[in-house]
């Protein structure tokens, strides 16, 4: 296999600019040169291709972006991230790999604490292998009132001790916890998630206005899919949206598969926030890259139909189908949306917020070979996950 990989003649999207005609060289596990090249240093085509450990692919035509980094996502491929056995969870990863996302935060649904902390151990291992980038608690300290797709009788407010039972149980690998910090012990949760290096996110809350600039100010700093499962603007309640969509401490989610927001609502966002504030999130449940059909949400049942997930009781939608590669598409030609910000919202960002931007989310020397190929229609056209090709370039 060869070790050394030249992409010649796409257009790059680098940290600096789009590079048309650029070209990408991957060393190993690793971005050796990334366009434009230094003619100096670079060899030339006819010696890349002379070399025996030498891969070159013509990618003309085509986009070369980052690898993406979903920080919110329960499942795919059938499986499940909070009920699946290890190769179930695998499976899972996997498919969202296929489609994409080279880095992956597996979030859970609410639980019993006792089933979530056994599950936060069985997750820190595939972290420590380096199969996923951590875990994500979404719930159990959500607010009733907006409990979306969680078991109301298994919610419970954010007793900071309950909340470091998870943490610890995460071994160092709880990356976020979204939690409705209006509830009893809710500020004190963002303090102690904000001192152990853990992002607090506010979401599924009831909160005020002036309760979310408190959550802020103690230290949380994501927006749990903006929008969805949070009160809507209103005049003189202007809630948890305007605070969060202000502060520049803040990245909002936003889960864009055209059924979470109206398109209206997602560039209302992008603009306000801005493209260095906005991560796209897939949101996904098993049914991602699988099909249509009945599926569990943790303990609760779910049915998938023409893509759209919705609880069978009470008709809740209840995450997403969604894959990152689709998100970029619809941002691009959807939505209307830079590829440059696009970029920015599926890898540069999230990368940021994990604490990762040294070795992922851009396209540098130095840095994993992550990587994503699309084609001008920006359709995914290949995958590459640290030098090995997940999805072989597919250039007819
Ligand atoms: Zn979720």
């Amino acid at each position: 296999m060869a070790t050394r990989k030249v992409l010649a003649g796409a257009r790059v999207v680098l940290p600096t600019g789009i590079a048309d005609g650029g070209r990408v060289v991957v060393e190993g596990t690793r971005i050796a040169e990334a366009a434009p090249a230094d003619p100096a240093r670079a060899r030339t085509a006819v010696e890349d291709t002379a070399a025996a450990d030498t891969q070159v692919v013509d990618v003309s035509g085509h986009w070369l972006v980052p690898g993406f980094v979903d920080l919110h996502n329960h499942g795919g491929g059938g499986a499940s991230f909070t009920l699946g056995t290890v190769d179930e969870v695998l499976t899972g990863i996997r498919t969202h790999r296929l489609h994409g996302t080279t880095t992956l935060v597996t979030s859970t649904v609410t639980d019993d604490m006792d089933a979530l902390a056994l599950r936060a151990g069985m997750l820190s291992e595939l972290a420590e292998q380096g199969d996923i980038a951590g875990i994500h608690f979404e719930g159990p300290f959500i607010s009733p009132c907006r409990k979306g797709a969680h078991s109301e009788g298994l919610l419970r407010d954010p007793d900071p001790a309950d909340v470091r039972k998870l943490v610890d149980a995460a071994r160092g690998h709880a990356k976020m916890v979204t939690l409705a910090t209006e509830l009893p012990g809710g500020i004190d949760s963002v303090r102690l998630l904000a001192e152990h290096g853990v992002i607090a996110a506010v979401g599924h809350t009831d909160a005020t206005y002036e309760q979310t600039v408190e959550a802020i100010d103690a230290g949380a700093t994501v927006a749990t899919h903006l929008f969805n499962a949070m009160p809507p603007i209103g005049h003189r309640a202007p809630g948890p949206i305007a605070a969060l969509l202000e502060d520049e401490r803040i990245t909002v989610e936003l889960i864009n598969d055209g059924t979470h927001l109206h398109p209206a609502a997602l560039e209302l966002a992008f603009r306000h926030a801005g493209p260095h504030r906005v991560a796209f999130i897939t949101d996904a449940m098993d049914a991602a890259g699988f099909g249509d059909g009945r599926y569990m949400l943790g303990p609760l049942e779910v049915e998938v139909s023409d893509g759209v997930a919705r609880l069978v009781e009470g008709g809740s939608i209840a995450g997403s189908t969604l894959t990152l590669d689709r998100a970029f598409q619809r941002a691009v030609t959807v939505d209307g949306l830079p590829v440059e910000d696009v970029v920015a919202a599926l890898s540069v960002n999230p990368a940021r917020l994990l604490g990762m931007s040294d070795r992922i989310g851009s396209l540098e020397p130095g840095k994993d070979a992550d990587l994503v190929l699309l084609d001008a229609d920006f359709a995914l056209k290949g995958v590459m996950r640290q030098g090995e090709w997940v999805v072989d370039p597919q250039l007819g």
